[in-house]
């Protein structure tokens, strides 16, 4: 039994070896590229921390989150990785990256001279990804306009550009078009270096979706998310990788009694049987992350075997029906893994496995196996 069973009978496995093995697939699969784990989120739900520690530990050369916060808590826990944080900087959050020595992402002239003049105050240089907004339209500038910033950001002396990216809307999708178009927008504004004579800092636009489906985005660098917690990002993908799921979710049977017809299971009285049934409880909820619309529509596995969720799932517990199959209070109850997968979970709750990973709340325990 887990030591973590003495506090709540519901936890969350993570297998950090199976990360690692991603990670070594997704290396082989991209040949000379670097690779930028991707550990925003609390890891896509596996742990920030651990995760990090043990890619740090197996090699990777640097990573990438989504909040100055997140790159924070990587340094406090003694990361020493270079840093990319990929979301938007505000003028005050500037000096705060700077002091951890983190990576920052700008897509305008005047956001440069900020960061030049911020370095230049406490005499440093701030290492930069120029972002380069290719289509998806969230940040970055446009790629028709890039030129202009391109070219500032060789003056400021305070500023080190070390990287220069833009991002897919639609690389997991089964028709690549507008993923190519992205594509050539990106590569027609990096023809900016070699027509200068000048050396490109490193250019990367790869998520899980390009690494899988377009070797020609490869470039210097890729960022994979998802994948290297063993998921595909969309079952429309091509799954040119191998990959190994990295979580399962467990919990145990709490309650075990036979439901009588007529008696409703749950909230708003949404399931009933029309002849007695065998029916226990799980102690999990939507506050756990385990989404309400999973209510008469997801499965469970307990003794092997596939049983349905019946009635509403409440904040913190879920009924499940055996029919006439067999539990005892204490068996173990998978809600992912043992072949249920996070795409199921996303297909039954109608949302994306992403949200599955990243929506497991921190009232889960995480134990590292
Ligand atoms: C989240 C994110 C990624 C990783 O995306 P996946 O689809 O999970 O591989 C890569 N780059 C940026 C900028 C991101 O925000």
């Amino acid at each position: 039994m887990n030591p973590t069973d003495a506090i709540r009978p519901a936890h969350v496995e993570v297998s950090l070896g199976a990360i690692a093995q991603n990670y070594d697939a997704i290396r082989a699969h991209v040949g000379t590229a670097s690779v930028m784990p991707v550990v925003k989120a609390n890891a896509y739900g596996h742990g920030i921390v651990e995760v990090a520690q043990h890619l740090m530990n197996h090699g990777a050369p640097c990573l990438g989150v989504a909040l100055l916060e997140e790159a924070i808590v990587l340094r406090q826990a003694g990361i020493t990785l270079p840093i990319l944080v990929f979301g938007g900087v505000a003028t005050r959050q500037i000096p705060q990256f700077i002091a951890h020595g983190l990576m920052m992402a700008a897509s305008s002239i005047d956001k440069l001279r900020q960061i030049d003049e911020a370095a230049a105050a406490v005499k440093t240089k701030a290492r930069v990804h120029l972002k380069i907004d290719t289509g998806m339209e969230r940040i970055g500038v446009h790629w028709y306009s890039a030129e202009k910033l391109l070219e500032a950001s060789l003056s400021f002396t305070n500023v080190e550009v070390v990287g220069i990216y833009s991002h897919f809307a639609n690389s997991d999708a089964a028709d690549l078009t507008s993923a190519k178009e992205q594509l050539a927008r990106f590569l027609e504004v990096l023809e900016f270096y070699p027509k200068r004579g000048l050396q490109p800092p490193q250019r990367h636009i790869a998520n899980s979706g390009g690494i899988l489906q377009l070797p020609e985005s490869h470039l210097d660098l890729v960022r994979p998310g998802i994948m290297l917690y063993g998921v595909y990002p969309s079952k429309e993908v091509r799954q040119t990788v191998a990959l190994q799921p990295a979580l399962n979710w467990k919990s145990q049977v709490v309650f075990f009694k036979v439901v009588q017809p007529g008696s409703p299971v749950s909230y708003g009285g949404t399931w009933q049987s029309d002849h007695p049934v065998r029916v226990v409880t799980v102690p999990v909820g939507y506050g756990d992350g385990y989404f309400r619309a999973l209510s008469n529509r997801g499965q469970v596995v307990i003794r092997g075997q596939r049983h349905p969720i019946v009635g509403r799932v409440c904040m913190d517990q879920f009924m499940v029906n055996l029919e006439w199959g067999t539990a005892y209070n204490g068996d173990a109850v998978t809600l992912m893994g043992d072949g249920i997968s996070a795409q199921d979970v996303a297909d039954w709750a109608g949302t994306i496995p992403y949200e599955v990973l990243t929506n497991i709340n921190t009232r889960v325990p995480r134990v590292y196996v």
